[in-house]
């Protein structure tokens, strides 16, 4: 195969050109000479073919090619005397680069000018390649060239993009990560990278972060404590974690981060770059509290529930012989106005008793159809006597109707706890208003203030005038036994049982406050359709009945015994009294024949009320029994100590309802 060498080399033909010379002295006088710049010549050659780069050079104007290297034949395909008859226009993308198509193009001048144009060059089998061709201006024998010297970027276009890939690879993870991931100089403590979570977060954009640090872009406080941990973990070169830390929020929110701080190393060993991972447990710290909070109340309730009892039948006492007590006055008697305070004040006892239990969730709500309106205008005469004389009273209620679903008795028991407080606020005197109005509460509500759910609500607020309080108190005032008050003054239960209560009725409460200033709750409950309400109507009870039967009392609380047999007696009944369980069965088997109802304590010692209700029905499989209970029906059933379907009483029990409950059993056909 021939070779370009063999076919057109202009060196060879030169030797044998000189070689042919005929004078021997001639010869002799040049030759040596000749013979060495020929030498370098082909050194030059082997130097320019030998490169990995092609060249090229080309006439001005019309991009001609003049000559070429062989590399170029090489790498392109063409050769040489093909190339020498075409444009470097036609084989390259020279044409759509602005810049090199001018250099070349430009007819005069402009010696020592370059450009540099990554484009395409042109295989001869078809195909091409990405080359960066240099492209240098020069005069050679006063002809204007221009030498365009071709690399092969393929290769590294191809490494490149692997990179490029593998970085965006990189990069998408690190996105992606559900946490802040961050990095900063060690040095300055800079922004150099942020990922999006870290973006989304802190309400900053990459751009606005990157070159700031935190001193720039956090309040001093935070900033100083994240830059000493900084400094802390370079002095350690280690891993440090910070598992609580607070952070404010482009917006102004404080968010609560849990965050691993790591040093990283350049190769010689030094700290180059601070990474930080922060996780957001704004949330869960919430839940945690929340959880803290509930078990804090279940610990109440146990304790409620546990003294409700016996409370119970304390109240009893005092609230039936109140009442007998006020029948035997008269209306004119002068007592009879501190009679009713006795009695309402052990009212209220029994309501708060009630509410502890509700709060703990083992108090069956009553719930009813109701105006909250209604509700808020009737409490309103007990709030007047609560608060005192040196403190006004002012409301402001809605025209509309609030129609909810509520347990009244509890509704009222969160305005008296909040003028309680709101009493106390204000020792030396001052403003209450009460409020009532209607509510929609849409998404953007509940996006912009943190709680709630979208719906119409009523509302009740409740405001003072009163000391206020600090962020601090504020955060805390619905935890149980919470109290700033002094010994013997606060329980700390007021405000979580208004919690308690707003909750089980699906409402929500906020506050707002500030010391020197006052305090605004706010408490909402969900509204019902208006026709709902509308079939709400209080019936008024007829008096009872009064009867000549014979009852067995069962009880074993001497004091709620005697108060049971006299309100039963008075009324015309006949009553044997039993005080526990096996005393029951035996009175009962004694009087068989005239015993027709049989009212009975559910926890007795000795027998508990079902266990002799067992026996007493196998005496008597007919005899009514009513059972009396401090207990919830809830808790009873729980507790397996009642038949289904058995009638109860609770406990205090009003002694009205008390008769209208056993006339009712009496009457009613087995
Ligand atoms: P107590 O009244 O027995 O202290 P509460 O649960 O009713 O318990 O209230 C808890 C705390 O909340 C109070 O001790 C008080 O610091 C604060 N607080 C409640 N209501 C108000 C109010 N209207 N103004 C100022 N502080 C209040
Ligand atoms: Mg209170």
């Amino acid at each position: 195969m021939k070779t370009y060498h063999d076919t057109f080399d202009p060196l060879y033909a030169l030797q044998k050109k000189l070689a042919g010379f005929g004078e021997y002295s001639i010869r002799k006088t040049y030759y040596p000479e000749l013979q060495q710049r020929l030498e370098e010549l082909e050194r030059f050659k082997a130097l320019i073919d030998h490169s990995n780069d092609a060249l090229f050079l080309i006439k001005v104007v019309t991009g001609r090619i003049a000559d070429v290297s062989e590399s170029a034949c090489r790498q392109m395909g063409w050769t040489r005397a093909e190339f020498l008859e075409t444009s470097l226009f036609d084989l390259s993308g020279l044409a759509n680069c602005p810049e090199a198509e001018k250099l070349i193009k430009q007819p005069l001048g402009g010696g020592g000018e370059r450009t540099l144009a990554v484009t395409d060059l042109l295989w001869k089998g078809g195909g091409r390649f990405l080359a960066e061709i240099t492209l240098n201006r020069m005069s050679f024998h006063d002809e204007d060239y221009v030498l365009a010297v071709a690399r092969d970027i393929t290769e590294r276009k191809r490494t490149d993009e692997a990179l490029r890939q593998s970085e965006n690879f990189l990069k998408n993870i690190v996105d992606n990560i559900p946490a802040m991931v961050f990095a900063k100089d060690a040095a300055e403590l800079r922004y150099v990278a942020i990922n999006k979570a870290g973006e989304q977060l802190l309400g900053y954009s990459r751009d606005e972060l990157l070159g700031r640090g935190d001193h720039d872009l956090f309040p001093e406080e935070q900033a100083e404590f994240f830059s000493s941990k900084d400094r802390e973990v370079l002095a350690r070169r280690d891993l440090l974690e910070i598992p609580e830390e607070t952070i404010k929020t482009r917006s102004g929110e404080d968010r609560i981060l849990r965050t691993r701080k790591i040093p990283l190393f350049d190769s010689k060993g030094n700290a180059r770059y601070l990474l930080g991972i922060a996780e957001d447990i704004t949330d869960r710290k919430q839940l945690e509290e929340q959880l803290l909070q509930s078990q804090k109340m279940e610990a109440v309730g146990q304790l409620a529930g546990g003294v409700a009892h016996d409370f119970n039948n304390i109240l009893m006492v005092i609230m039936g012989y109140g009442g007998m007590l006020k029948t035997d006055l008269g209306p004119d008697s002068p007592h009879k106005d501190k009679l009713e305070q006795i009695i309402d004040a052990a009212e209220r006892a029994a309501q708060l008793t009630c509410s502890l239990l509700a709060f703990s969730r083992k108090q069956v709500m009553k719930p009813r159809a109701a105006d909250l309106k209604n509700i808020v205008e009737q409490v309103q005469r007990f709030l007047v006597r609560i608060i005192g004389e040196d403190i006004q009273l002012r409301s402001i209620l809605a025209a509309d109707n609030l129609p909810v679903v509520v347990d009244s008795g509890q509704i009222e028991q969160v305005l008296i706890n909040l003028a309680t407080n709101a009493r106390d606020a204000m020792p030396k005197g001052g403003l209450l208003t009460i409020g009532t109005g209607l509510l929609d509460i849409d998404a953007a509500f509940v996006q912009a203030n943190g709680y709630g759910e979208p719906g119409r609500y009523a509302l009740i607020s409740v405001s003072d005038s009163g000391i206020g309080m600090d962020e601090k108190t504020r955060k805390r005032i619905f935890e149980p036994f919470f109290t700033t008050k002094e010994v013997g003054k606060g329980t700390g239960l007021g405000m979580s049982i208004v919690y308690g209560i707003v909750k089980q009725h699906h409402g929500f409460i906020n506050v707002y406050s500030e010391p020197q200033i006052g305090t605004t709750f706010r408490i909402y409950i969900p509204l019902i359709a208006r026709e709902l309400a509308e079939c709400e109507r209080i019936i008024t009870p007829a008096p009872p009945k009064g009867g000549s039967e014979t009852i067995l009392v069962a009880e074993d609380d001497p004091g709620v015994r005697k108060l049971m047999q006299e309100v039963l007696t008075g009324s015309g009944y006949t009553v044997i009294p039993a005080e526990d369980g096996q005393d029951a069965v035996d009175k009962f088997r004694a009087n068989r024949a005239t015993v027709k109802l049989i009212l009975m304590d559910i926890i007795m010692p000795k027998k508990s009320g079902k266990e002799a209700c067992c026996e007493i029905r196998l005496i008597d499989d007919d005899v009514k029994i009513l059972y009396s209970s401090g207990y919830t029906l809830d808790i009873i059933q729980s507790r397996d100590v009642l038949d289904t379907g058995a009638e109860l009483v609770m406990k205090p029990v009003q002694p009205l309802e008390l008769l209208r409950k056993v006339r009712e059993l009496l009457d009613n056909e087995r």
